[in-house]
């Protein structure tokens, strides 16, 4: 039987790879990489599949070295990321020098530039999309021996193409639930994600997800992986649909099926302008405990810039309608946008502090690959500063990192400094092991910036 490992290759710092993103942890926070749980349910048969992620695993470069000894894998899924690639590849060459296996890199700057990487030393192939359709078959036939054959004949088939629909999968749960992972809301649950749909039908020009056509999951596939969560005991998940609730009919039928069938509690990301207030109820109803909404900004310049249509009056009167229904609300912010002033930065944190959402989560603006201001010809002159969204960075370089620093903890001040605001939060908590671990992510969000 052949031996594939998913491999999720640590770095210096705890850097998370998500779909079309990397980014240092703003906490102590670390989740299961969805690319490769995604992968994951593509291989149940005639596979022998492991997981290794030593940044969970608190593994040391030697300890890699061992996994690869005892288990001998015949094709190796690394998760990289433009943050890390040059470290990743590092180690999967000295890898191939002692072990023979075929290297299939996945993540955004391969998803995104597969053409120019594909010719960098230490890569077999590049998967193009996570599902992958046919990736059972071009495991069986890329083994070691023949992908070389492959690589030397042409580059262009070593690519395994994207699809326009989302193949069918059902993850390997269990495979990631084994480990060390955590996320601030899963209430000492266990928890995992879940996909119902990839992409996004918006198009703000900052976000790599604004680059990927909305793709649905079919509907079978989706009851099929809840039985089986359902089957290992799995109580909460995170949606992590980019947007969830683009398609209202098909996300009525998905709510009214969690409502009937199963108890799970979830949370997912989703914007104002696509939440009516039935569906809001429907989300309740169903388990719904949080939302996350991306504010990113209220300058208006920022917003007809970036293409993000929205208003601050319909973001308050969606954030009024989930509290009513006992929703939850987290917003993120971005710090950074080229045109925008301190005071403009401050401005939008003042607006959102007067919402009666719960948690403020800021990032700083970056390039990412994928979108418009991400040059791929200059990417070994970025700075770490400017590709990671946990350092501060300004593209006008208006304003000193060191400044954005001090305005991201100003905005967390205004924000949080609400007796409302810190009543509440503290009466949701249902246990103290919760109020600790939103304590200790809000302390370190401050303490690492
Ligand atoms: S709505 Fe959100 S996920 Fe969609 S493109 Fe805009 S920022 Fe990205």
């Amino acid at each position: 039987m052949l031996k594939v490992l998913l491999f999720n290759p640590s770095s210096e710092r705890l850097i998370i790879k998500d779909q079309y993103c990397s980014f240092t942890s703003k906490a102590s926070y670390y989740w299961i990489p969805i690319d490769l749980l995604v992968i994951s349910g593509q291989l149940q048969e005639n596979f022998e599949v492991r997981v290794l992620d030593p940044n969970v695993e608190k593994m040391k470069e030697s300890g890699i070295e061992e996994f690869f000894i005892k288990f001998k894998p015949d094709f190796v899924v690394i998760l990289s990321s433009v943050l890390t690639y040059q470290n990743d590849l590092r180690l999967i060459r000295k890898l191939k020098n002692r072990h023979t296996f075929h290297a299939s890199f996945i993540g955004d700057i391969f998803y995104r530039y597969s053409e120019r990487m594909i010719s960098l030393e230490g890569i077999d192939s590049i998967l193009l999309a996570y599902p992958c359709e046919g990736l059972a078959n071009f495991i069986r036939h890329r083994t070691p021996s023949t992908s070389i054959l492959t690589l030397e004949g042409a580059a262009a088939p070593n690519l395994v193409a994207d699809d326009k629909n989302v193949p069918s999968y059902l993850p390997q749960h269990q495979l990631f639930l084994s480990k060390k992972y955590s996320v601030p809301f899963d209430g000492g649950k266990k928890s995992t994600l879940l996909l119902t749909s990839l992409g996004c039908s918006f198009c703000c020009n900052y976000c790599p997800a604004s680059r990927v056509s909305y793709q649905k999951r079919k509907f079978e596939d989706i009851v099929r992986e809840l039985d089986f969560l359902r089957s290992i005991g799995v109580k909460r998940f995170w949606l992590r649909d980019f947007t969830f609730g683009l398609d209202a009919k098909d996300t009525f039928k998905f709510l009214d099926l969690l409502k009937n069938h199963y108890s799970f509690d979830w949370y997912c990301h989703s914007r104002p302008i696509v939440l009516s207030p039935e569906m809001i109820v429907a989300m309740k109803d169903a388990g719904c405990f949080l939302v996350m909404l991306g504010v990113d900004s209220l300058v208006q310049k920022t917003l007809e810039k970036e293409k993000r249509q929205q208003s601050y009056f319909q973001i308050k009167n969606k954030i009024d309608e989930l509290e009513k229904n006992g929703i939850a609300v987290l917003l993120h912010q971005i710090l950074g946008f080229e045109e925008e002033s301190t005071l403009d930065m401050l401005k939008t944190t003042w607006l959102l502090r007067k919402t009666k959402a719960l948690y403020l989560s800021l990032n700083f603006l970056s390039y990412r690959p994928g979108t418009g201001n991400f040059q791929f010809h200059q990417l070994l002159s970025y700075s770490e500063y400017e590709l990671d969204s946990f350092y501060p960075h300004h593209p006008s370089k208006s304003h000193h990192p060191n400044i954005l620093r001090v305005i991201k903890v100003l905005c967390l001040i205004i924000f949080y400094s609400r007796f409302n605001r810190v009543y509440s939060i503290v009466k949701s908590f249902k246990s103290f092991g919760e109020f600790f671990n939103i304590l200790k992510t809000g302390f370190l969000q401050i303490w690492k910036t």
